[in-house]
């Protein structure tokens, strides 16, 4: 098979990943794009027409004569099922494969009770949904989940995940798929949200980074349009670098992380120090909605001391978008004016130029619609599809 100049070769997937910009196109056209001939061109198109990946329609408004015969990527010709696992919350999804939400659940389920009983639950309930969307398992192309500590995404294995007794090592994508008769991909819940808040800010975003401010502190990063996991899958970690001046401990035995002083879990506990009953992250920022002094200037000065660390960050690796996310990204503009205030007196002018600092668009959602992302761009990459139209 030769390749083309654009590097996604010729075959049946280079022109299925021209139309799932969502543009439909005349033979001429995807002719022109691939520098095929229009017989083959036609040829493939036949082949993703049979497949339901491609529809076929009358472009009406083709300038005078006959109207054109138009392509576009079909995208309810399969389904999505995907899993964001939190530690003591989980969100279920089934989409489409433009990633729009058929049918959610969202549950509590404690990780700790490890991968088989979590994992029953979770097939299970994506069975439920299939079915209350009007869908069956025939139909699914991939499964996406994500875990809420390191996993080794090559193999969707967790590695020594701390908040995840029993999970080390697990087989997630044989187990699962062995339930669902379909693909599994897995990563850490924070690549997941990375890669949604990606896609929901568009393919002219191309370096990224999502942070997610809940009970611990961790980000995502999207670098030249693809995520950045790292050697061993550990990028992003930004919870435990060190804060100046501060020595608090940390879960992780260190003194001075940034989880220690920003975290969720840290200001709660420095609310029950100070006599106030907050229990986790979404307490802290129910209390500020209430009105609550004390935890409305601990929020404030999470974001300072998250903006600090950032600020070193992005004058290291230079984004144009910074997002945030998590619960205590609920508390909105008091944890954006934090963030943005020492990001922007401490980077250097010209790394912050054209730097947006925004906080996350899909909210709770940016999870499960990351997961389908990452099985949509595994499922559909160009030489996946011509293996599976095997080279025709
Ligand atoms: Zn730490």
């Amino acid at each position: 098979m030769s390749t083309a100049s654009n590097g996604q070769g010729t075959g049946a997937g280079a022109l299925l990943a021209i139309l799932r910009d969502g543009r439909a196109r005349t033979r001429g056209e995807l002719a022109q794009l691939t520098g095929l001939s229009r017989s083959t061109v036609s040829q493939r198109l036949d082949g993703l027409i049979a497949g339901s990946w491609v529809v076929a329609a009358e472009d009406s408004i083709s300038s005078g004569g006959r109207p054109a015969a138009v392509f576009a990527f079909n995208e309810r010709a399969r389904v999505v099922l995907a899993a964001d696992l939190g530690a003591t919350r989980a969100r279920l999804a089934v989409l489409d494969l433009g990633k729009t939400v058929l049918a959610e659940r969202a549950a509590e389920l404690h990780v700790d009770q490890g991968p088989e009983r979590t994992l029953e639950w979770v097939a299970t309930a994506f069975r439920e949904l299939l079915d209350g969307a009007g869908h069956d398992l025939d139909q699914v192309c991939g499964v996406g989940v994500g875990l809420p500590g390191p996993v080794e995404h090559a193999s969707g294995r967790p590695v020594n995940p701390p908040i995840m007794p029993g999970w080390d090592g697990f087989d997630v994508p044989g187990w699962l798929g062995a339930r669902l008769g379909a693909p599994v991909l897995a990563d850490n819940d924070v690549n997941i949200m990375a890669l949604g808040e990606h896609w929901a800010a568009g393919p002219e975003v191309d370096h990224l980074i999502f942070i997610k401010i809940g009970t611990g502190i961790g980000c995502g990063i999207i670098s030249g349009g693809r995520l950045h996991r790292g050697a061993q899958g550990a990028a992003g970690d930004v919870g435990h670098i060190r804060v100046p001046a501060s020595e608090a401990p940390c879960r992780c035995g260190n003194l001075g992380c940034l989880e220690a002083v920003a975290g969720g879990a840290s200001m709660a506990a420095q609310l029950r120090a100070a006599g106030v009953a907050a229990n986790g992250s979404r307490d802290v920022v129910a209390l500020m909605r209430a009105g609550d002094l004390r935890a409305t200037r601990l929020v404030r000065q999470a974001g300072r001391e998250v903006g600090a660390v950032m600020a070193s960050i992005v004058n290291f690796f230079n984004p144009s978008l910074i997002v945030i996310g998590g619960d205590v990204a609920e508390a909105g503009e008091q944890v954006l004016a934090g963030v943005r205030e020492t990001i922007y007196s401490r980077s250097l002018p010209l790394a912050t130029q054209h730097l947006g600092i925004r906080s996350s668009r899909l909210g709770d959602r940016a999870g499960v619609v990351g997961a389908a992302v990452m099985v949509v761009d595994h499922v559909l990459a160009p030489d996946a599809v011509d293996q599976a139209f095997g080279h025709h």
